[in-house]
């Protein structure tokens, strides 16, 4: 089964985003538990964690479906020892609204070195955040995103999500999300069957499926390894059809939230009903 969806509008309140994502044909969404342009949000309301779970409930949403993404304020591998603390307390507070809701997984970007630390020390630390985020929560995985590698971002190929993932103490709660632009920005190539199969077996052995938590699935503005994180509506950019069709048609993208973070919301009810033919899965 393939859950397909978009990051929908939470404005009003989390529980919101459930009839967003229902008003668009999805089985997935993403969400912000917060606003994502700032450090600190005051906690959920009880009234609002109900409501939410309620409207899962009753549309038929598990957490395997539900992607929550956290804040682009937050920089897990800042160089900078208190900003660095700053991000990892907003990190925490992030993950512990996820567990408010009862969801099991949180969506972030690993984060950027500003280029005052190298790369190995970033990804370094990126793990040492997760580890002290996960002893502080119960159940939450966390999920790392692969970049663009636009400025100074990790996380733009395979070796350094393993090598984050390798750092984590407890294994069983840390995992990966897959940004189709990000991956094509990066320099891994999408556009044929054949590419996505040398792509995704380069991640299955250096990375492995087991890890997958979930995808983003954008088109590219940007050319091939340019680094330049750029979405563009399914179709309309680099990628092409054929790389969706691949992958909403492979077995191993089962039961994971697949995302668009496409640019034209308007265009979401169709993307996801072509996706959904993809997947042989017609209303
Ligand atoms: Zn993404
Ligand atoms: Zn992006």
């Amino acid at each position: 089964m393939k859950y397909i969806g978009a990051h929908v509008s939470a404005a009003g309140g989390v529980e919101h985003a459930v009839a967003n994502a229902v008003a668009i044909g999805a089985t997935a969404f993403a969400l912000f538990t917060k606003n994502q342009k700032r450090w600190t949000a005051p906690p959920l309301k009880p009234e609002n964690i109900s409501a939410f779970k309620q409207a899962c409930t009753s549309q038929g949403f598990s957490p395997e479906q539900i992607l929550p993404h956290d804040s682009y304020l937050i920089n897990l591998g800042h160089p900078q020892a208190d900003k660095l603390e700053k991000s990892r307390q907003a990190f925490i507070d992030e993950m512990q609204r996820c567990e408010a809701l009862g969801l099991t997984r949180l969506n972030f970007h690993p984060g950027s070195h500003l280029r005052e630390i190298d790369e190995r020390a970033c990804l370094a630390r990126i793990a040492e955040s997760i580890n002290l985020a996960l002893e502080q929560t119960h159940s939450v995985v966390a999920v790392i995103e692969n970049t663009a590698g636009q400025g100074s971002n990790v996380g733009y190929c395979f070796e350094h999500l393993a090598e984050i993932l390798c750092q984590v103490a407890d294994q069983s709660r840390v995992g990966v999300c897959l940004d189709t632009c990000h991956l094509f920005a990066a320099g891994y190539d999408l556009r044929t069957a054949a590419a996505c199969d040398e792509t995704f077996g380069q991640f299955a052995e250096q990375v492995g499926f087991e890890r997958l938590y979930g995808m983003h699935l954008n088109d590219s503005k940007t050319a091939l390894g340019k680094h330049v994180d750029r979405h563009a509506s399914l179709g309309d950019g680099e990628l092409g059809w054929g790389c969706f069709e691949y992958l909403l048609s492979d077995s191993r993208f089962d039961g994971i939230p697949l995302i668009l973070e496409t640019t034209d919301q308007e265009r979401w009810p169709d993307e996801i009903a072509a996706l959904k033919r993809f997947a042989g899965q017609q209303e």
